[in-house]
């Protein structure tokens, strides 16, 4: 029997430790935004009034998680998906009303139990856990859409986005699985779930694969889909969004008179829980690292809204759920047959983001295309840090998740400084290094000189304009198209070196930042 009080306990705990908790800095991808945790100590005050309610009430609690990332497993030991599914089931809020539960987007591109698998274990562990929808985030995209189109139909619950139409025609591709909306209905409330999709997506995921679609507004979106959605005779409305909160707040204040009950936020890696009006705007944080909740309580008979509580949870010291777990487990065998493979070994972390790992990066590609004379990456593309010990194939995934290939391109001097230049902070760059505020090529010691051509090798996502590196393709539209996918120099590079426990690689690493 599920002891039905003992959430407000649980929640005072968590609640204390969420204050304290440090958050994970935000992606250098994404905009920096203050990430605001709001947790609503009044709930715990609350929580014995929406507990037991009256005849006359109805009880709906919306929990929501986003920017999961595949961490399945959790980024902390303790806090992985069937920890979470089993917080869920010990807050009871199943027992004591409605439950739904909703994903803000960026589900699978992460480390190698979800990446190596295109997402497919992330569906299947999220159907475990009873999502009932999904926003689709930018990185749904990552894995080309007949990837995005198998892991939809895969899915148990729809994934939905009222703002990504077909330029030709303005459809939503409802052919590739997406919905704009979607009405459930969940005891006896009729609940109306509309996506939203971040506007800037052809930035922040392989252009190539949204070259077919525009983004249209959010207020457009809704103020065109929210009518619809009315028309079906829906109690509540809530939106579960692929956009930070810099954005989100603006959208609940323009929109708040379509009657919204929730904005759910994504892509920031936010923990947040406020209202803005008398709209309830949340975001989960990330990597299921915890959770955000509102729980609504409803006139039976007028489903007028008579209270809502809010708050942010700490995934922390929940008790595994079975199924979860077991679905977990196993695809961890599966990575670990495929993917368990020793290439070679370090004493120290390759922390994510370094300079390390970039010149560990754009080396290894100069090393395996010993024709170019510069490679420059992106720090967005590194995902994970590789960890001391064994470097296996599986960090390598998790470190370079995305299936990006290598482009040659020519630009000359002056373009390529543009280039350097473009980005926020140091670029991540191997064949040149800064002497004096000057570019000096490392082969040859000589300087960059703006009208000489050189051979430059970038990835795909940059190439096809993405993180606003449009010029790329306009200094050079007849680029190479290598192939190479863009992990195999890396694991090339490490495995020739040889490393062993006695003789690690760290030192050759070091050494390549010249
Ligand atoms: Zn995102």
């Amino acid at each position: 029997m599920q002891a039905k009080r003992t959430h407000v306990s649980i929640f005072g705990f968590l609640i204390i430790f969420l204050t304290a908790c440090t958050l994970q800095p935000i992606k250098p991808e994404v905009e920096p935004l203050p990430t605001v945790v709001t947790v609503d100590l009044s709930a715990v005050d609350d929580l014995p009034a929406t507990d037991n309610p009256s005849d006359e009430s109805l009880i709906l609690t919306v929990v929501y998680t986003n920017d999961e990332h595949g961490w399945m497993v959790g980024q902390e030991p303790g806090a992985g998906a069937a920890n979470l599914a089993g917080l869920w089931s010990e807050a009871g809020y199943a027992d004591d009303g409605a439950l739904i539960i909703l994903s803000g987007g960026d589900n699978w591109t992460g480390p190698a139990i979800s990446t190596w698998f295109d997402g497919q274990s992330m569906v299947e562990v999220m159907n475990a856990m009873g999502y009932d929808a999904a926003a689709i985030g930018n990185h749904e995209f990552d894995f080309g859409l007949d990837g995005l189109q198998a892991r939809l139909s895969e899915a148990d619950f729809p994934y939905i986005s009222a703002n990504i139409r077909y330029k030709a025609g303005s459809a939503t591709p409802t052919d590739l699985g997406i919905q704009a909306y979607r009405v459930i209905d969940v005891e006896d409330l009729r609940i109306g779930l509309i996506g939203l999709t971040l506007t800037s997506t052809p930035k922040v995921t392989n252009p190539v694969n949204v070259a077919d679609f525009d983004f249209i507004d959010y207020e457009m979106a809704l103020r065109e889909i929210v009518p619809k959605v009315d028309a079906e005779g829906v109690d509540l409305i809530l939106v579960p969004a692929h956009i930070c909160t810099s954005a989100l707040i603006p959208l609940a204040r323009a929109v708040a008179d379509l009657g919204i009950a929730l904005l759910g936020g994504g892509h920031c890696n936010e923990r947040y829980a406020e209202e803005i009006g008398e709209i309830v705007v949340i975001s989960g944080g990330d990597g299921f690292s915890s959770y955000a909740y509102a729980t609504f309580e409803l006139d039976a008979t007028t489903k007028e809204l008579l209270h809502v509580d809010y708050g942010v949870v700490e995934n922390q010291d929940g008790p595994e759920n079975k199924a979860v777990a077991e679905i977990v487990a196993r695809w961890q065998v599966e990575t670990d047959r495929e993917l368990n493979v020793v290439i070679g070994y370090l004493d120290a972390d390759v922390p994510k983001r370094s300079n390390l790992m970039a010149a560990l990066i754009t080396e290894s590609w100069l090393y395996a295309y010993p024709t170019a004379d510069v490679a420059i990456t992106n720090w967005g593309g590194m995902r994970d840090s590789i960890p001391a010990g064994e470097i296996t194939m599986a960090a390598i995934v998790s470190m370079m998740p995305f299936n990006n290939v290598l482009v040659d391109l020519k630009m000359t001097g002056a373009q390529l400084q543009r280039v350097l230049l473009s980005g926020r902070g140091d670029p991540p760059v191997g064949g040149i290094q800064l002497q004096s505020g000057q570019w000096i090529l490392n082969d040859s010691g000589l300087p960059i000189e703006s009208d000489v051509f050189y051979s430059v090798l970038v990835n795909d996502f940059m190439y096809a304009g993405g993180d606003d590196l449009t010029m790329l393709a306009e200094f050079d539209p007849n680029a190479y198209d290598t192939s190479i996918n863009w992990r195999h120099p890396v694991i090339d590079w490490i495995e020739a070196g040889g490393s062993t426990v006695e003789d690690p690689l760290d030192a050759a690493i070091d050494a390549l930042r010249k």
